[in-house]
Order: C-alpha cells, then sequence, then structure tokens
C-alpha cells in the first residue's frame, strides 16, 4: 500500500491495526531520536514512515550548532546509536563536525535521508480519533495514523531580556544561531553565561580575541575531560574485533551511570568524589586566588548539569580575559552596562544563555481528545508518562519528552530505548486489532506523584542552585532514580498503564 493510499484509508478512519494496513507513521524532526526511529521502525517492518524537518538537512542539534569549541562531553563510543557503532572516532570525545558528519551517515547507510521531508515544519497536530490530522508549515494537510515527536529538548534559543539587547551595534547572535560571517579574531568579544556552551567557546577562542569578556551570573562547577586522540592502530583493532566495540559502548555506559548519574539520585559518595574532582580541578588550574573564588560555586556539583571542560579555566586565566560578575544592568550601542556602573565595550556579543527547555513539541500546537490543547495542559511545566506517553493523546509518542533521563548521559542511548519501547507499543496494537492505545490517567497521576516524591532527594533540587532543569513549576524536570531503571522499565511496557481501545 502506497502512503497516500494508506493516508486515505486513514482518512476513513479505518484503524490500521484492525484492516491489516501498515500504520502511517509522522516523525517531527531528524535528528538523532527521529534517524533511530525510522531505523527501528523499519526493521520492525513499519515502513510507512514520513519524517518532516523544518531545517534542509538531518542531524538536529549537531546541525543547528557550528561554535568554535562544539564538542561532546559524553564519551563518542557510547554517543553512537548501538545499530551503528563507529570504530574509527578520532576523539574520546567527539567533537560536533564528526558528529554531524556520523549522523549524516547514518541517516544514507540505513534509508533515512529518503524518507525525509525537508525544510517543513509541522505547525498543528490535531487528533480525531483514531488518527492524527498535520498541518505543515507549506499550508499542507496529511492524516496519519501515529505521531512521533522527536524534536529534541533544547531547540528554542533563550536570548536574555536585558533592556538594550537590540541597541547593540557590534556582532550579536545566539550560540545555536552563530554568525560565520563575523571575524571575532582580534575583536574585543563579550559572552554572556557561563554554561557547558560558554565553557567550550571560551575555552577555543581567547588566544584569538584581543580580549574576552565574560558575563557569569553564577559560577558553574567542572569537571576536567580528559581527551585523547584514537590512534589509527586502535581504531583498526576495533574495527577488527566487533565486539570490542559494543565492549567500549557498555564500558562508558556503565562509568557514566555509576557515576556523575548515580550522584544526582543519591549516591553521596560519587557525589563527594565529584565536588572532590571539581574543587581540585579549579585549584589546579587558576592560579589566582582571588579570581578562584569568583569562580568557586556556592552549590553542589551536579546540581546544575556538569560541565565536563578543560579549556575554559586556564582560558579564563589568560592577561586578555576578563570575568565580570557584576549584574548586568542594560546592554548599550558600545557594550555591555553593569550594576558597578562600568561600560566594558565590545566589538561582538555572544549569548550563551541557553534554551527554553519546555519547548518540547513547539512550534507545533498538539490539540489531543475532547480538544485539550497540549502547551496549556502543560502550562510551563512539562509532564509525561515514562516520558514518551500522555493521556487524552493516544497514538501520540515522544521521544525525549518531559522527565526523561537528560544530563550526562548519551541521549543517542535513551533515545534508542525509547524507540524501541514506542515499536512495542505498535507490535502490540497489532497483535490485539487495536484502534488506539494512550496512557492512562491514573497511571499518569500516579507515575507523576512519585516522581515528585523522588525528585526532592536527588542533588538537583537540595543541591542549592537554579538551572534550566527547573520548570515553572519550580521542580527539576528529570527522571529521579537510577538512569538503568529507565531503560529496564523501557524494555518491558505494562501495558496495564494504557487504555487499549478496541
Ligand atoms: P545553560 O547551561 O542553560 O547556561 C546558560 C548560561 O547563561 C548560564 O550561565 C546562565 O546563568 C546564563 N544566563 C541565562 N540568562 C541570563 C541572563 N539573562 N543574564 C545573565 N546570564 C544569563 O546553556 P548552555 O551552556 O547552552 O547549555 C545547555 C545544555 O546544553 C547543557 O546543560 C547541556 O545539557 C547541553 N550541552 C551539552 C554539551 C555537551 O558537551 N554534551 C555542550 C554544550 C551544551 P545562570 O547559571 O545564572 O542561570
Amino acid at each position: 500500500m502506497t502512503t497516500s493510499e494508506a493516508h486515505e484509508t486513514a482518512t476513513n478512519n479505518a484503524p490500521w491495526a484492525q484492516s491489516g494496513r501498515q500504520p502511517s507513521i509522522a516523525i517531527i524532526g531528524a535528528g538523532m531520536s527521529g534517524i533511530a526511529a525510522v531505523v527501528k521502525l523499519q526493521k520492525a517492518g513499519y515502513t510507512d514512515v514520513t519524517v518532516y524537518e523544518k531545517t534542509d538537512r538531518v542531524g538536529g542539534t549537531w546541525r543547528e550548532n557550528t561554535y568554535p569549541g562544539l564538542s561532546c562531553d559524553v564519551p563518542s563510543r557510547w554517543y553512537s546509536f548501538y545499530f551503528a557503532l563507529k570504530a574509527d572516532w578520532p576523539h574520546r570525545y567527539s567533537y560536533g563536525a564528526d558528529i554531524q558528519a556520523y549522523l549524516e551517515q547514518v541517516a544514507e547507510d540505513f534509508g533515512v535521508t529518503h524518507k525525509v521531508t525537508f525544510n517543513t515544519a509541522v505547525t498543528e497536530l490535531t487528533y480525531d480519533a483514531p488518527c492524527w490530522h498535520l498541518v505543515t508549515s507549506d499550508g499542507k494537510q496529511e492524516i496519519f495514523d501515529v505521531v512521533i515527536s522527536a524534536t529534541g529538548i533544547l531547540h528554542q534559543p533563550n536570548y536574555p531580556d536585558i533592556d538594550g539587547l537590540d541597541s547593540f551595534q557590534g556582532a550579536c547572535f545566539h550560540t545555536a544561531r552563530w554568525d560565520h560571517a563575523s571575524e571575532l579574531k582580534g575583536q574585543r568579544v563579550g559572552i554572556i553565561g557561563t554554561g557547558s556552551t560558554a565553557c567550550q567557546i571560551v575555552g577555543a577562542i581567547t588566544d584569538q580575541v584581543s580580549e574576552m569578556h565574560v558575563f557569569q551570573r553564577t559560577p558553574h562547577w567542572l569537571s576536567p575531560l580528559p581527551q585523547i586522540a584514537y590512534s589509527t592502530g586502535w581504531n583498526r583493532l576495533l574495527s577488527a574485533f566487533p565486539f570490542m566495540q559494543r565492549l567500549a559502548y557498555h564500558y562508558y555506559c556503565r562509568l557514566m551511570v555509576h557515576t556523575f548519574s548515580a550522584a544526582t539520585v543519591g549516591n553521596k559518595f560519587m557525589q563527594r568524589l565529584i565536588n572532590k574532582t571539581c574543587v581540585k580541578h579549579l585549584k589546579d588550574n587558576v592560579p589566582d586566588p582571588a579570581l578562584r573564588a569568583r569562580l568557586t560555586p556556592a552549590y553542589d556539583a551536579t546540581c546544575k548539569r556538569l560541565i565536563f571542560c578543560s579549556d575554559f579555566y586556564p582560558a579564563i586565566s589568560r592577561p586578555n580575559a576578563h570575568l565580570i560578575t557584576d549584574a548586568i544592568t542594560q546592554i548599550e550601542a558600545q557594550g555591555i552596562r553593569t550594576a558597578d556602573g562600568k561600560l566594558h565595550e565590545l566589538d561582538a556579543l555572544i549569548l550563551a544563555t541557553g534554551f527554553n527547555a519546555a519547548a518540547f513539541v513547539l512550534p507545533a500546537r498538539v490539540t489531543g481528545e475532547n480538544g485539550v490543547d497540549l502547551e496549556t495542559q502543560w502550562d510551563g511545566a512539562p509532564r509525561a508518562h515514562r516520558a514518551v506517553a500522555l493521556p487524552g493523546f493516544p497514538n501520540f509518542w515522544m521521544v525525549e519528552g518531559p522527565t526523561g533521563p537528560v544530563g550526562n548521559l548519551s541521549l543517542i542511548a535513551i533515545s534508542e530505548h525509547q524507540v524501541d519501547y514506542i515499536v512495542s507499543m505498535l507490535d502490540h496494537m497489532k497483535a490485539e486489532g487495536l484502534a488506539a492505545i494512550a496512557a492512562k490517567q491514573t497511571a499518569y497521576d500516579d507515575y507523576n506523584a512519585a516522581m515528585g516524591e523522588a525528585i526532592k532527594n536527588t542533588t538537583w533540587a537540595t543541591g542549592g542552585c537554579t538551572s534550566w532543569y527547573f520548570d515553572k513549576s519550580g521542580v527539576p524536570n528529570l527522571y529521579p532514580w537510577k538512569p538503568l531503571h529507565y531503560l529496564k522499565s523501557m524494555r518491558n511496557p505494562d501495558y496495564s498503564e494504557y487504555h487499549l481501545i478496541k
């Protein structure tokens, strides 16, 4: 059956699992989650898949971010698809361009690229049982049996609400919208923010600019990044013995999960060890005690997302670097004015101010059963059932939805497990001849109530900080238990948590 025939049948409201046809599946986003979804759906026999991608390339966050120093602080052996392990990663921690090339290659090798409708954003999704009506940015309308949102978490830049931002006369851009036409060499550059992104940029460009002004609102803890280049010989060995690639994948998974991740969800020993590591890293790399004091956070390491970066402290200690901790009061044509009245004159201004972490499926408006609008329901505090499903939104699935395990983990690995879970749901629909499947309100409520209790014991809540992890309700929007528990739950769906609609 062709896609259009399937859509026509969908229009006739004949549930796919009852009529024995292929479900028509729309995937929103061709980043790593979208790629994983297509590959795994195809492998499971679901081939009527259309991916909508708002831009002209696959890659998601790795396509969107192109700033100098861009790299991934999750080890590359684990930050890979398990179905497409790569023997010849050049580094232990991959640079952004290498990850983007990898994602494009996987999309090509596994037949994903030709499933993608590029330069087409999904703007509206409306449930009309048992199908989803989808509207795209070019005004087209399509009908699908199943929708998978794979839009990523951090994709909407957060522009700071600072007086006079528009009045700055030099180049000014957000880190996720890097202006490669702006030459920063020899310039007086300002950067607002000291998160993971800012640290990588400051580490990469400070030795090239004439002055580097770093505007820090809150200091962050930094752990060293033990970067190494893999030798050709070592990579050849992994290529010859693929089981070693799988071994390396599991080794780095266990390493990250049992150390940095464990610290956030109750392992006090690990938390103390990480605190000590960060303090030592700061002490060893910032010789000036006054600067060190201003770089020292007043909260536990791992409260905010832990930054892994070995370049930032040496860079901020350079004579041409200036750490500014006075609050920004205004941005003016010539630079940034701070609370002490000083104008910091700049030629270029970089906004390393992060992302709107509540914009999961935006800009698409999603309307579920009884006309319920998803954004209105979430009201700035997105929740989900097991990070993938929602009551009242049948046959609508999220990859990397709210309350999933994020942080210092491989999101590629998390996405793969979530897609496996969604595939199990489709298989179940097929086996049972179901018209629709949706999380039960009671299951969702119980799950989120348990999460609400458990989150209180995590370092995100007790560590004494705020970050993009916190939603509008003031609660960290993360999985509060051990990530391996989550992965196990993704492998073993409990169908009693769902309405199985015939
Ligand atoms: P971020 O962690 O949210 O940091 C934003 C920074 O901007 C913070 O220092 C924040 O200060 C500051 N800020 C925001 N609004 C401000 C304002 N109005 N005035 C002054 N300062 C302001 O954003 P990010 O660095 O882009 O990183 C976001 C996430 O992306 C990371 O946590 C990580 O998950 C991911 N990431 C990963 C990698 C990787 O290697 N895997 C690399 C880069 C990013 P406060 O701290 O005071 O809020």
